[in-house]
């Protein structure tokens, strides 16, 4: 079996990739001659097919090198291969920003009339209904011209939250309660928090880590307070009525999803505590700390080979009926995984594609538990990509984060269930189930409780309430008692958490993401599973419409209306079976 990817399937070789590249470059220099012509329904069409053609070419390009770069990052040629695209591309973002402009003062009736008459301006609908959508909040040429000098002002804070964050990151070497000294980074200290037995030891290392966020609180609260208030300056000048609206503006997401969100979770969290009180009895533990949390309960050496993993997760997909094993074999096509490490090769894991090819999957499997849950993580994505291309133009083919990690979870879900039954060893079992409760907790509760706390930063700002690191540590402190019951001051640096993520630095209002998805992707599943035919439909449907619709409306059409607390409290239940099955295992 082929592990590598064989891309010679997207280009013969570099030499290809070269007259490929020429081929663009020369297409690029034309856009300059519909300037001015789009008001014309022949012009105009023409710049779409002319458009869509020199898209797909530069994103072939582009992925080609990005893959090559990925395979091996050490490698110069690749590298300004990349890079060479890159600057390409730039070029061509420059040569058609004409168009943008152009077609909004064309007009959204007279565009409408060009839509009517052409196959292809149909196939581009829905993008140009939500060019027209977005004018509201897009001020005259001059306004926009001087907002685009702050935007370029506001993005640095992201550069100097990373330079302090990582650029001096330095590991450090602290002495274990045996005598022995280790070095911590942010990188293995998860790995520590799993196997150190002295909480002591643990706390050690928790430090080592979140240490720098308290020597530093002053100035990531300061960076902080610049984000809030460059994103509340743009939502008050193009008039939206928070930074949290202005945010879930662009995928269309209503406000009250987000605020349903948060407020449900927060209500719910019962569940956690029980499940911090099992871990406590089982482990031992009388002060439980969120430096406890990554100890296992259990502990399997079971190696699964690649082909093992394989076998299991299609032996998985079975239970769905229809074509969905043979779709998921389609994902995981020889030639378009590349699976084990390799020196200088990209870490973790990731689905990629470019229309009009089976997708590709990067691993770097080494035969854990963990790792058969990624190859059925990231077959998910490829088996959205398939069915998305296969039954979308172009045009509409790419679906939003937002529904993206739906498929994904979907096969983790089922996989799960799948191991579960078959397994007759308690220890497995075991090992299983905290994975998925776990999972919850980290897709789901944690990142609806950072949803929380940016939504509550951003307000305090609004309201013209100052943004100190103790205002932020307090937020932080009351959600940490009201979701797992822990006050973390008596953990010393652990309130300085929000200095500790990075999204919200660098992507405000991001994270809620994460859970939203979590929840559509179970109810989805959980309808699945209980043998609706509909729901089977319904879910292959969501994704077979890729990028064609906002996505809440494509989650509504597969059964789950995420503007009610039906998604979230399904979250809730999950987790409480979990817990209970756990509760009788130990
Ligand atoms: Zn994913």
């Amino acid at each position: 079996m082929l592990k590598n990817w064989d891309l010679t399937v997207v280009y013969k070789d570099w030499k290809e990739w070269d007259s490929s590249f020429d081929n663009v470059k020369q297409k690029v220099a034309l856009y300059k001659n519909y300037q001015g012509k789009l008001s014309s329904f022949e012009s105009f069409e023409d710049y779409y097919k002319f458009d869509e053609e020199v898209s797909k070419e530069i994103y072939k390009l582009a992925v080609y090198a990005h893959m090559q770069n990925d395979l091996n990052t050490k490698d110069e040629h690749n590298d300004s291969k990349y890079k060479q695209v890159m600057m390409l591309y730039s070029e061509l973002v420059q040569a058609s920003s004409f168009a943008m402009p152009e077609k909004i003062s064309v007009g959204e009736e007279v565009i409408n009339s060009f839509i009517a008459k052409s196959d292809k301006l149909k196939e581009y609908r829905f993008s140009l209904e939500d060019l027209f959508r977005t004018q509201e909040h897009i001020l005259d040429q001059k306004s926009e011209s001087i907002l685009a000098n702050f935007t370029e002002l506001s993005g640095i804070t992201g550069t100097l939250y990373s330079a302090l964050a990582n650029a001096d990151k330095t590991s450090k070497f602290v002495t274990l309660s045996d005598g022995r000294e280790v070095e911590v980074t942010s990188g293995n200290y998860r790995a520590f928090l799993m196997d150190l037995k002295s909480q002591e030891d643990r706390f050690i290392v928790f430090k080592a880590v979140f240490e720098r966020y308290a020597e530093n609180k002053n100035t990531f609260a300061a960076f902080y307070n610049t984000v809030a208030a460059s994103d509340w300056a743009n939502a008050k000048s193009r008039n939206y009525a928070s930074s949290l609206e202005s945010y879930l503006f662009n995928d269309n997401v209503p406000v009250d999803v987000y605020k349903t969100l948060i407020n449900t979770t927060k209500e719910n969290t019962e569940t956690i505590k029980r499940y911090i009180e099992l871990r406590k009895k089982a482990l031992g533990i009388k002060d439980y700390h969120t430096y406890d949390r990554f100890l296992p309960l259990a502990t399997s050496n079971k190696k699964y080979t690649y082909e093992e993993g394989l076998e299991l997760f299609y032996k998985a997909t079975e239970k769905i009926p229809g074509n969905f094993t043979e779709l998921a074999k389609l994902a995981l096509k020889e030639g378009h995984v590349d699976v084990y490490e390799q020196p200088g090769k990209r870490t973790g894991a990731y689905s990629t594609s470019i229309y009009g090819y089976n997708p590709f999957i990067l691993l770097n499997y080494n035969d854990t538990l963990d790792n058969v849950f990624t190859v059925a993580h990231e077959a998910g994505h490829s088996i959205h990509t398939l069915l998305s291309s296969e039954h979308q133009p172009f045009a509409t083919s790419n679906y939003t984060i937002f529904v993206a990690e739906i498929a994904s979870t979907f096969n983790e879900h089922l996989l799960l269930d799948y191991l579960m039954e078959k397994s007759t060893d308690k220890q497995e079992k075991i090992v299983l189930l905290q994975q998925a409760i776990d999972d919850i907790l980290g897709t789901f509760y944690r990142q609806s409780l950072f949803a929380d706390f940016e939504y509550q930063a951003h307000t305090m700002l609004e309201q013209g309430q100052p943004i100190t690191h103790d205002a932020l540590s307090k937020i932080m402190v009351d959600l940490y008692t009201q979701y797992y019951g822990i006050d973390i001051l008596t953990e010393e640096v652990k309130q300085f958490v929000w200095a500790y993520i990075p999204h919200m630095y660098y992507s405000p209002f991001y994270v809620y993401k994460y859970a939203t998805s979590y929840a559509a992707s179970l109810k989805i599943y959980q309808d699945v599973k209980s043998g609706d035919e509909l729901a089977l439909d319904k879910y292959f449907g969501l994704l077979k419409s890729g990028g064609s619709e906002y996505p809440v409306d494509q989650v509504i059409k597969a059964g789950v209306d995420l503007t009610t607390k039906e998604p979230f409290n399904a979250v809730v239940e999950r987790l409480g079976s979990l817990v209970d099955q756990l509760e009788k295992l130990l």
